[in-house]
């Protein structure tokens, strides 16, 4: 690795200001995407601006119909977390099933919502709780906020503070996990407001996570097996790829979708 120049900024606004100064900077969190892509040599930035000591990132709160998990609240945490557990259980199980201890020991949410890799669990579970993402700068739905493999709303030297979830009556995920990796080959969040659903995929899209539009709406007036019946997964825009092709995707996503409904019963 080249040798590259560590910021350690207290506060969001020097964080921000650090970012700006250096030119060729990035965020660190937990380092656990980052500092192997620069080890791949596929980052190499000469300003890391470390956001472990700014304290605008870190924190779980309960708001009443909403809960507020800071970027820099570590995988762990999450898993660990009573506040998470009683307001919106499924989010500490997806923390619990991601990568192994020492990565949810340092890896943070943040990090992996700024990063939107395609096979990462917490994106769908973002996207299906509809999720605002909070800057430094503004506020994010979202549904607007993921653009694409590995794109995000976010600027170059914007910083995710925070993310809202509202909280749902009910929420489930079920994942198939790649078995050399761990990541997500597919997994398929739901959750229930009210009469309405939503429903976010990950794993597989062709442009990263994506909800099931047709499935929400069969939901809402039908029993979970008439509205799985209902819609045509053999639609759905999946990567297609020799270890793991399209037919393959298209019937995971709806055995997945069928697990994670039968988990809310
Ligand atoms: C062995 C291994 C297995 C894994 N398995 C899984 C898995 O099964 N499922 C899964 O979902 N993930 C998995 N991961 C990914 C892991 O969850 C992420 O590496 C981690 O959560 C990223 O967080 P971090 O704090 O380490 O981010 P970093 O590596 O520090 O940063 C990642 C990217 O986000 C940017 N960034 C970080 N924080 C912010 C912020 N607050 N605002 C703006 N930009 C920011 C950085 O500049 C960088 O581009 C795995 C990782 C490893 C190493």
């Amino acid at each position: 690795m080249h040798r590259v120049e560590i910021k350690q900024p207290t506060t969001l606004a020097d964080a921000v200001a650090n970012f700006r100064d250096a030119g060729d900077a990035m965020f660190l969190s937990g380092g656990m995407t980052l500092v192997p892509s620069m080890k791949a040599h596929l980052a190499a930035p000469e300003v890391l601006v470390d956001l472990s000591r700014v304290a605008e990132l870190t924190g779980i709160t309960d708001q009443g119909d909403s809960l507020r998990v800071g970027a820099f609240t570590r995988l762990v945490d999450i898993e660990r977390s009573e506040v998470v557990a009683s307001a919106i259980p499924m989010l500490g199980k997806i923390a619990s099933i991601i990568a192994d201890r020492h990565v949810r020991n340092r890896g943070t949410i943040g990090g992996s919502i700024a990063n939107n890799d395609p096979a990462a669990d917490f994106t769908a579970a973002v996207l299906v709780l509809g999720a605002t993402l909070v800057t430094d700068r503004r506020e994010i739905s979202a549904d607007d906020y993921f653009t694409g493999l590995f794109e995000t709303e976010l600027e170059e030297d914007e910083i995710l503070v925070a993310m809202v979830f509202p909280k749902p009556e009910a929420a489930a995920y079920a994942k198939h996990a790649h078995p050399a990796s761990g990541y997500a080959v597919g997994g398929v969040c739901v959750a229930r407001f009210g009469q309405g659903w939503r429903v976010a995929v990950t794993g597989s899209g062709a442009d990263g996570v994506f909800r099931i539009p047709e499935l929400e709406t069969a939901l809402a007036d039908k029993s979970a097996s008439q509205a799985i019946a209902a819609v045509d997964f053999s639609a759905l825009d999946v990567v297609d790829d020799a270890v793991f092709p399209a037919p393959f995707r298209q019937a995971m996503i709806k055995w997945l979708a069928e697990d994670a409904l039968a988990q809310i019963g």
